[in-house]
C-alpha cells in the first residue's frame, strides 16, 4: 500500500479484488461474491510456444512503462502526469452523451452500414470546413480513422517497408515511435529547439540521404510542448518540395492554444499535395471515442481507400454519434472551455516548476497542449524518481519513452491535462518533495 502508514484501507481491499480478477484469477457471482477460479484440467501436450509463432513486427513490439503506469492508475488512482488526455472530472464526456440519442443513431447507423469506406459523409465535410484552408474543400480529402494512431499505422505502411530510413523529430511521441519500430524503419533523428524542429539539421541530412518520409508533430509537440515557427513551417515545406519527400504532418493539438492561435498547419501552405495531415477527437473531446482523419490529395487518398477497406470502416456508431452531437451546435463552447481548464492547469504546474528552476530544474513554459517537458538536475535519476513516485502514488513518463535509444536521458514529461487543479497541487508538492 502506498499511504505513509501501514492502515489497510478498504480501498486497498477492493483495489486488490479488482486486479485479481483482471487477471483472471478469481471472479464475482452477482449478488453471491467471489470466488477462486478453477484451474484448467492439466493437458498431456506441450503448450504451444508462442515466441516461435509471431511475426518479426510482433516480436518488436517492446513492452511499454505506459501499460504499467497505465494499471497504477486504473486501479491505485495514482495522481496522473503520465497520460495526455482530459481526466474523469472534465464534463466534456456527460455533454457529449447528451447530444446524442442512441436509439436513433442505431436505427440510423444499422440502416447505412456500409457508408463509404472513408467515413459519414457529413462528418468528412464538417472536418474539411472546420480545417478552414483553402488546401482541403471537398469530404472526398478527408476519410475518418479508428483515432489517429490508425491513421499513423496505415500512412507509415502504405509509405515504408521495413528497413527504410524515416526522418523524426527527436524526441518524439511515443506512440509513433513504439509504431515506427515495431515495422522495422529505420529511424533518422531531427534534433529540436525552442522553434520545433531544426530544419537547417534535416537540410543537411536531406543532402545525404533520401527518407521515405517526415514525421513531424509540429504544434505544441507531444513531449517537448513546443511549435514549429512560421518560418520554419515554410522551410520544411521547400525542402519537401526540393527533395519530393512527403511530410506526415501529426497535429493532434492544434485546437488546444491557450491565447494566441498557433501558425497555420503545414498542409494549409502545401501548394503541391506533399502532405499527409492526420488529426484527432481525441484530445478535444475524449480518447474513448478512437476517431480521427486524414487529409490527402487523391492519389494518397486513393490507396489509403484500399488499406482501409481491409478493416472495413470505422465504428460507423460512434462516427454518428459523434455526427449528431456536432449538430447540437454546443462543441465551439465546449472546445473553449476544454482550453480554458487545460489553460489554468497549465498555470498551476508552472507556478511549481518555476519555483524548482533554483534546484537545477529547466523548462520552457508550454502555450497549448498537455506537456511541460522537464530537464532535472544532472544529480537526479528521472527512473529513480519516477519508483520513489510511484511509492508516493505519483506518476509521470520519463524521457527515454520519447527517444529510440535505452538511454537515460535527463527529461521527463509531466502532464497537466489529466488532473485537476488540486491534483496538480498535490502530486507537484509531493515530486518537488522528492527532488
Ligand atoms: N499523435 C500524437 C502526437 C499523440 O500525442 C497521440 C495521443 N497521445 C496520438 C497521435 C494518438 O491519438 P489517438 O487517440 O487519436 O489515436
Amino acid at each position: 500500500h502506498l499511504a505513509d502508514e501501514w492502515r489497510v484501507s478498504r480501498n486497498t481491499v477492493v483495489h486488490a479484488y479488482a486486479d485479481l480478477e483482471a487477471e483472471g484469477l478469481i471472479f464475482s457471482r452477482v449478488g453471491s461474491g467471489r470466488y477462486v477460479q478453477p484451474l484448467p484440467p492439466p493437458s498431456a501436450l506441450p503448450p504451444l510456444d508462442w515466441k516461435d509463432r509471431l511475426s518479426g513486427g510482433a516480436n518488436l513490439c517492446a513492452p511499454s512503462l505506459m501499460t504499467e503506469l497505465h494499471a497504477l492508475v486504473g486501479t491505485r488512482s495514482a495522481l496522473n502526469f503520465a497520460f495526455g488526455e482530459g481526466g474523469p472530472h472534465t464534463r466534456l464526456k456527460a455533454e457529449f452523451a447528451k447530444g446524442i440519442d442512441p436509439l436513433h443513431i442505431l436505427e440510423t447507423s444499422e440502416a447505412d452500414y456500409l457508408f463509404p469506406v472513408q467515413g459519414h459523409l457529413e462528418l468528412r465535410g464538417w472536418i474539411a470546413e472546420w480545417m478552414g484552408c483553402e488546401q482541403v474543400t471537398s469530404p472526398a480529402q478527408v476519410m475518418i480513422t479508428s483515432g489517429s494512431q490508425e491513421a499513423l499505422q496505415m500512412t507509415t505502411a502504405i509509405l515504408a517497408n521495413p528497413g527504410d530510413s524515416i526522418a523524426v523529430e527527436m524526441p518524439t511521441y511515443f506512440g509513433a515511435l513504439h509504431l515506427f519500430q515495431s515495422l522495422g524503419l529505420h529511424l533518422i533523428p531531427i534534433p529540436m529547439d525552442g522553434e520545433g524542429m531544426r530544419v537547417d539539421v534535416l537540410e543537411g541530412i536531406l543532402s545525404r540521404s533520401r527518407p521515405r518520409f517526415i514525421y513531424t508533430v509540429p504544434t505544441f509537440h507531444n513531449p517537448t510542448g513546443t511549435t514549429l515557427s512560421e518560418a520554419r513551417r515554410r522551410q520544411l515545406l521547400a525542402l519537401s518540395e526540393k527533395h519530393g519527400i512527403p511530410i506526415v504532418e501529426d497535429d493532434a493539438y492544434r485546437h488546444l492554444h491557450f491565447d494566441q492561435e498557433p501558425p497555420p498547419p503545414l498542409k494549409a501552405l502545401d501548394r503541391q499535395g506533399n502532405v499527409i495531415y492526420i488529426n484527432t477527437f481525441s484530445k478535444v473531446l475524449f480518447p474513448g471515442l478512437r476517431l480521427g482523419w486524414v487529409t490527402a490529395n487523391r492519389p494518397f487518398m486513393e490507396r489509403l481507400t484500399r488499406s482501409k477497406e481491409l478493416s472495413i470502416s470505422t465504428n460507423t456508431f460512434v462516427q454518428h454519434a459523434l455526427w449528431s452531437y456536432l449538430q447540437k451546435g454546443a462543441f465551439p463552447a465546449h472546445l473553449e472551455e476544454a482550453r480554458r481548464r487545460y489553460q489554468r492547469q497549465a498555470a498551476v504546474m508552472d507556478k511549481h516548476l518555476s519555483a524548482l528552476v533554483a534546484k537545477g530544474v529547466s523548462y520552457a513554459k508550454p502555450s497549448g497542449g498537455f506537456y511541460d517537458w522537464v530537464s532535472l538536475p544532472e544529480q537526479v535519476s528521472p527512473k529513480e524518481l519516477l519508483q520513489e513516485a510511484i511509492r508516493q502514488n505519483v506518476v509521470f513518463a520519463t524521457g527515454d519513452l520519447f527517444l529510440p535509444r535505452e538511454t537515460e536521458q535527463p527529461y521527463i514529461r509531466l502532464c497537466y491535462s489529466y488532473e485537476t487543479e488540486a491534483g496538480i497541487e498535490k502530486g507537484m508538492r509531493i515530486l518537488a518533495s522528492l527532488l
